[in-house]
């Protein structure tokens, strides 16, 4: 993912072969597997899951 689970930042420069970047907003180091597992829990804990339920 591109998004900062930090602050919400979405870098628009991440090559595909990219797997580590970090967050020029805040500074954040971020893997790119790991931030978009925390995206996606952060998007079920928003309620999203609840909504196609
Ligand atoms: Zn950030």
């Amino acid at each position: 993912s591109r998004t900062c689970h930090h602050c919400g930042h979405i870098k628009k420069e991440l090559k595909v072969k990219t797997r580590k970047w970090k967050c020029q907003n805040c500074g954040k180091t971020h893997d790119r597997d790991i931030n978009a597992a925390i995206n996606i829990l952060n998007r079920w804990f928003n309620g999203d899951s609840l909504k196609k339920h």
